[in-house]
């Protein structure tokens, strides 16, 4: 697989009235096409920032990101994000929401609705195309979300803990979901969380961040096989694993308290 992503020695400083803060000491890494990549760690290790600035939301204060070749130096067609909050407009339909973004792109309107018919057949959402958002439960506006995202056909899914928000079941639920879609469309994602097991259930590989400055502190392969159940959290390997980061994640946390 070749590489699609590259994060090269990236660095960024906040500054405000109360002094700087060095979110990301210089971070490498490299995202193979089509790989799912985690990045874990406690609370303030710069997760988000990484994915914003691999998103071109945040620019860096050293360093560079490319996706396919290209600098990011703001945001990409190559790149979808998806965040914990669902992103859709309220005033419009399922269907209008996974369109509207389409209407930007310069696309026919019987050519939006096709897209928007076929993504929405696609994340299971067929059934739901004329109503709104909001009467629809938390993990269900997360697929319009997602949906949304998907429409423009994005390379690159950065995702920010967008589970996070959701009931333990229904998180569940969406965590096979979007490996079930991960696999059918073959894209490269990028995927934020602080909960291990999510980040084992997910990952090809598991990016696990140390905080103050934030820094990779280890790149884990996890090897437990496809597809992975939540039956499998009580299997021996998954254990090891979950208490091996779980130290791990520990001691980040206690070291920087
Ligand atoms: P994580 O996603 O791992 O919780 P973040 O990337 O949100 O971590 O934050 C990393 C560090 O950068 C934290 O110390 C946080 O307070 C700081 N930080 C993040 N965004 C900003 C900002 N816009 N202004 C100032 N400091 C920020």
């Amino acid at each position: 697989m070749s590489s699609l992503i590259e994060v090269n020695a990236v660095a960024k400083t906040f500054s405000s009235q109360n002094g700087s803060v060095l979110a990301l000491d210089t971070v490498s890494l490299d995202v193979a096409e089509g790989e799912f990549v985690v990045f874990l760690g406690p609370s303030g290790c710069g997760k988000s920032t990484l994915l914003r600035i691999i998103g071109g939301l945040t620019s860096s204060s050293s360093g560079y990101v490319r996706i396919g070749g290209r600098n990011i130096a703001g945001p990409d067609p190559a790149v979808g994000m998806v965040f914990q909050s669902y992103t859709s407009f309220p005033w419009l339909t399922v269907e209008d929401n996974v369109a509207f973004g389409l209407e930007l792109s310069g696309s026919s309107k019987a050519g939006r609705q096709r897209r928007a018919t076929e993504i929405l057949g696609r994340v299971g959402l067929t059934k739901f195309a004329r109503v709104y958002p909001s009467q629809l439960s938390g993990g269900m506006q997360q697929r319009v979300a997602i949906a949304r995202t998907l429409a423009l056909n994005p390379k690159v899914l950065l995702m920010d803990e967008p589970f996070g928000a959701l009931d333990a079941l229904t998180r569940v639920e969406m965590q096979s979901f979007l490996v079930d879609l991960w696999m059918q469309e073959r894209k490269t994602v990028v995927f934020v969380t602080h909960d291990i097991d999510e980040a084992i259930l997910l990952g090809d590989r598991i990016v696990v961040l140390s905080p103050h400055p934030g820094r990779i502190s280890e790149i884990v392969d996890v090897p437990i096989p496809r597809p992975r159940t939540i039956e499998m959290t009580e299997e021996p390997e998954f254990v090891r694993m979950r208490h091996r980061l779980r130290t791990k994640i520990f001691q980040m946390a206690s070291a920087a308290a």
